[in-house]
């Protein structure tokens, strides 16, 4: 039977503590890989500790690495002290991510802006130029960026959001390009709308969640665990010869539902 195996790697996940990384966290130690939980600070460290928790009953290995993305030095730190734990890294997922406040330009704060851009775009950057060095040294690696829908379809009021995610799928190319013939893959997946924290409070009101299901072909939201199966692919060698590219995992959002009918 064919199966997702990830034994004797090493896999970092950022935003372990939240929705999605929760679900990447667990789903990767289920096929065989040891953990680095990150989380931000003092405020997650216990969704943090709980996903630790889950993954060693289950029989995994796994540790927590608190650390602000925005701040490189931090990252750095992040990264020796994960290389330094499992002594080698093998995968790292950029899932850490904010959205911002729903601000038109103009009408918005620019602190808040280059807040999204330092934690969804710089943050992904920080990590990725800090893990690079050690999946040199192993000769293998891959690294798999958490970009959204968005950054294809524009969103109004976030534009930071989306410009940050846009340019974290031309940074997965170019890294892809600089980083092939080292043995690194670099990918990029790409969720619709998925049911975590995040987005709580369009999924706890009828009238939103039946809007946004609308915009979705299977008319319904994706559960973390769908985004985390395919994460837990695409950092296998069964995807051997992906990298450079969007992988979507939106239901059907790109395809836009809303043209069946009329146009
Ligand atoms: P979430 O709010 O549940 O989790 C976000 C995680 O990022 C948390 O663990 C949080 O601690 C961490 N984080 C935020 N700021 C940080 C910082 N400065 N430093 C370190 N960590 C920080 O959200 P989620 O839905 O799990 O989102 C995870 C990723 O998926 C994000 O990049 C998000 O943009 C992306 N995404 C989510 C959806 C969705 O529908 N949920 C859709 C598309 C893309």
């Amino acid at each position: 039977m064919l199966a997702i195996d990830l034994k004797g790697r090493v896999a970092l996940v950022t935003g372990a503590s939240g929705g999605l990384g929760r679900a990447i966290a667990t789903t990767l130690a289920a096929s065989g890989a040891r953990v680095a939980a990150h989380y931000r600070n003092g405020d997650d460290e216990k969704d943090a500790a709980q996903v630790v928790d889950l993954i060693r009953k289950q029989g995994g290995e796994a540790e927590a690495f608190a650390a602000d993305v925005a701040d490189a030095n931090a990252v750095a730190q992040l990264v020796e002290a994960v290389g330094g734990r499992f002594g080698a890294l093998d995968v790292l997922v950029n899932n850490a991510g904010i959205d911002g406040p729903r601000q038109p330009v103009g009408a918005d704060e620019p602190e808040a802006w280059k807040k999204v851009l330092a934690v969804d775009l710089l943050g992904p950057y920080y990590c990725a130029r800090s893990v690079i060095p050690l999946m040199e040294k192993g000769k293998r690696g891959v690294i798999i960026n958490i970009t959204s829908v968005h950054e294809f379809i524009p969103w109004e009021g976030y534009s930071a959001y989306t410009s940050a995610k846009a340019g974290l799928s031309m940074l997965t190319k170019t890294l892809a390009q600089e980083t092939a013939d080292k043995g690194i893959r670099v990918v990029a997946v790409a969720p619709g709308a998925i049911q975590t924290p995040i987005n709580a409070s369009v999924w706890s009101h009828p009238d939103s969640l039946r809007d946004l299901d609308q915009k979705i072909a299977m008319g319904r939201l994706g559960q973390p665990e769908e985004v985390a199966r395919v994460v837990a692919f695409l950092a296998s060698d069964l995807a051997s010869y992906i990298t450079g590219t969007t992988l979507a995992v939106d239901g059907g959002m790109l395809i836009y539902p809303d043209f069946r009918q009329g146009g």
